[in-house]
Formats: C-alpha cells, structure tokens, sequence
C-alpha cells in the first residue's frame, strides 16, 4: 500500500516533509517536530525522531556539563539534605534520586555503626 503511493509520488518531490507534532517522553506535553528539523534529522543521518520537547532538551543539556557558567570552578558539590537527620548539607557528587543522601556527620556514624565491632 504503501509502496504504490511511494512510486507515484516520486517523480514529483524527491521528499516532503511536514510539521510533525510528537509528544514529549519527560513531560508528556506535545512538541513540533518541523520540517525543518525533519529534513536536519535526515541530513544527519538519524533514525530517530526527538523524545523531549526543546524545553526539557534544554533542561538536560544543561544539568550534566559544569562546562557552562560562572560556577565552573565551584567544586561539583551538590546542596541536598541529609536522609537521616534532615540538616542541609553538600555532598561532592550528584545524589541520585531516590537514594539516601547523608551529611558527614551521620555518614561517619552510619559507618562506624555497620563496620564489624
Ligand atoms: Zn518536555
Ligand atoms: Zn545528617
């Protein structure tokens, strides 16, 4: 079917691209995928049609690289709060989510408190 459209179709345009609009795999909002872009994804050789909207493209591109800014040379310390007493703390890495973050102090007593007596 869809071969016979293809065929007819070929001697007029060699591609046609068309406003596309997907849905974005991080915050579910719907996002254009112009043409544009399209014929740019093409060009580049990519399979793959865009999973995030620019906004969360954006967001991402972002958070992992301390390449851009001023506060280059401000360690990769991380403000977050400690899991066990609460108390704000940073910690030299990027938590991740979901898993327990400790300050020095309960980090110290915590190992201490599982370390063989
Ligand atoms: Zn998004
Ligand atoms: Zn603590």
């Amino acid at each position: 079917m869809l071969r016979a459209l293809h065929q007819r179709g070929a001697s007029e345009q060699r591609m046609e691209y068309h406003d596309k609009v997907l849905k974005c795999s991080e915050c579910s909002q719907e996002f254009v995928f112009t043409a544009g872009e399209q014929m740019f994804f093409a060009d580049k050789g990519f399979k793959n049609e865009p999973k995030r909207c620019k906004d969360c493209k954006a967001k991402r591109s972002q958070s992992p690289g301390p390449s851009s800014g001023t506060n280059n040379f401000q360690r990769a310390e991380t403000k977050t709060t400690c899991s066990q007493c609460g108390k704000e703390t940073t910690v030299p890495f990027r938590p991740t989510q979901g898993r327990p973050v400790f300050c020095r102090e309960c980090f110290q007593q915590r190992r201490s408190m599982s370390s063989p007596a």
